[in-house]
């Protein structure tokens, strides 16, 4: 990605006026210039400096699915290394226009209703290439007279693993002079990391965290995400605690609606029991089917009980408005197409399955 540090530095040692800092600056990041050559005010001879000096972004489009409806985009991010990733656009009706992005190749975590837990853990992203997928939605959606107003690190990977990288990526997504995103337009969703909820809860800014929660009681939690056998229920809610005393802001319990698995009225009442009284919001997830499913999505009628229970027992819950069925939306489906996916444990999987891959998680996770 092209930043400001280094195109100052650049402008002065090439005796470039700094008036065309802005100007650059203003191309790239605000009118959607893709290459140098597009900066139409640009002198032939500085386009050609600039294009042999610098990479306007660290990932390439490769393939891309648009949706019948034109609702969801996805598209296949091939990055410097040849590693491949994948962001999603959502047009939601309201006018939302939402990105979706990754922050690791591959997860290593495995939850058990995930495709991209199926995709091998290569590296974390680094901060450029988690920003320029939100700067390439970012240019497509100024093509086409549209503005990116919510960007949501729900994509392939765990952002808490990587948060250097993730706190870097953010301060460009709300600076004015990248992509200029408010701090409530942006949300980090986590599997669960009990120490870096805290960490986050005690940053400056004002970024949404959203939590992966899909499991009422640690038993279910461990049973379907191998990473609650590292971080229990009891410390996770802990931190929420911490981080909503901390920040007074909203947190997101992400609830993804399994069949027979964490789908019953007892898993809602239990669910309302674990999380009433919290600033908080339910947001129970529509299963998108998978090519590696083992698990079937909760009927219509099932996630509308459930939302009722908790609705009645006075949690605010919503179910997320389902796009791009058609293009297999959900993360990780593109990517796996293009790289081969490894076993998966079944759902609710045997103890001792989950138990050694939650070690393997864990090992990998104290590196
Ligand atoms: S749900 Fe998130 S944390 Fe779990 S495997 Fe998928 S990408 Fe990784």
């Amino acid at each position: 990605m092209l930043s400001l540090d280094q195109l100052k530095e650049f402008c002065a040692a090439q005796k470039i006026p700094a008036f065309r800092v802005k100007q650059i600056m203003q191309a790239v990041y605000q009118e959607g210039a893709e290459t140098f050559n597009d900066i139409t005010t640009l002198p032939a001879p500085i386009k050609k400096l600039l294009t042999d000096t610098f990479q306007i972004s660290t990932v390439k489009p490769t393939a891309q699915e648009v949706s019948k409806d034109n609702s969801t985009v996805k598209i296949l991010f091939e990055l410097p290394d040849g590693n491949t990733i994948e962001g999603v656009l959502m047009r939601f009706n309201d006018g939302r226009r939402t990105v979706c992005i990754s922050s690791e190749v591959g997860c290593p975590l495995k939850c058990s209703f995930c495709a991209s837990g199926t995709l091998r853990f290569k590296r974390s992203l680094t901060w450029e290439e988690m920003a320029d997928q939100v700067i390439y939605f970012s240019r497509y959606l100024k093509r086409n007279g549209e503005e990116l107003n919510h960007v949501v690190y729900m994509g392939i990977g765990e952002p808490f693993r990587n948060y250097d990288n993730l706190l870097k990526s953010l301060a460009i997504l709300m600076d004015p002079q990248y992509v200029g995103l408010g701090a409530r337009k942006i949300t980090v969703s986590t599997a669960g990391i009990v120490e870096k909820i805290r960490m986050f809860a005690d940053e400056p800014f004002q970024v949404n965290l959203a939590l992966s929660l899909h499991a009422p009681n640690q038993e279910l939690r461990q049973k379907i995400m191998p990473i609650a056998l590292r971080y229990k229920l009891d410390d996770l809610m802990d931190a929420v605690k911490y981080y909503l005393d901390k920040t007074k802001r909203r947190i997101s319990f992400e609830y993804v609606m399994l069949r027979d698995v964490n789908d019953t009225e007892e898993c809602a009442h239990e669910l309302a029991k674990l999380v009433k009284g919290m600033l908080c919001h339910v947001n129970l997830i529509p299963y998108n089917a998978t090519d590696i499913d083992t698990v079937a999505g909760s009927e219509k009628s099932t996630i509308k009980r459930f939302q009722e229970i908790l609705n009645d027992a006075g949690v605010p819950a919503t179910t997320r408005v389902s796009l791009g069925q058609d293009i297999a939306a959900a993360c990780g489906q593109l990517a796996n197409k293009a790289q081969k996916p490894v076993n998966m444990p079944r759902p609710v999987a045997m103890p001792s399955v989950v138990k050694k891959m939650a070690r393997k998680v864990q090992a990998k996770m104290e590196k």
